[in-house]
């Protein structure tokens, strides 16, 4: 199969401590394997979407599911606003990471107003 056709990516070292030894963690959900890390301790999805999953998942995903609701597109906007406002109130400042992201929109809140690195 050509790599261009490849929806997914193996990841082979720990992506918080660059070790590359990991126990199988919970099931695996819709073909998505999570490990552990055995050094860190780091749960991470080990066959990620690549470039190519992830630009397909997003075309179908944000058109026809996670925003084609405009009651539900305001509500999670002013969610993210909440939870912005929230973080900024109690966090330290600096780099942000968000595990479970989904499309990263909060992180816009972050790049746009604090101008600060994230990850997710
Ligand atoms: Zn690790």
């Amino acid at each position: 199969m050509s790599s261009k056709k490849t929806m997914t990516e193996e990841i082979k070292y720990c992506p918080w401590c660059g070790k590359g030894n990991f126990r199988i963690w919970g099931a695996p959900v819709r073909g998505f394997k999570s490990v552990k890390c055995n050094s860190c301790g780091l749960i991470f999805v080990r066959n990620r979407l690549n470039q190519n999953g992830l630009t397909n998942y997003y075309k179908k995903y944000f058109s026809k599911v996670h925003q084609a609701d405009d009651v539900l597109n305001i509500q999670r906007q002013r969610m993210y606003q909440l939870e912005f406002k929230l973080i900024n109130r109690f966090g330290k400042k600096g780099k942000v990471l968000d595990v479970g992201c989904s499309g990263g929109g909060i992180f816009w809140m972050f790049l746009k107003i604090m101008d600060t690195g994230v990850m997710g």
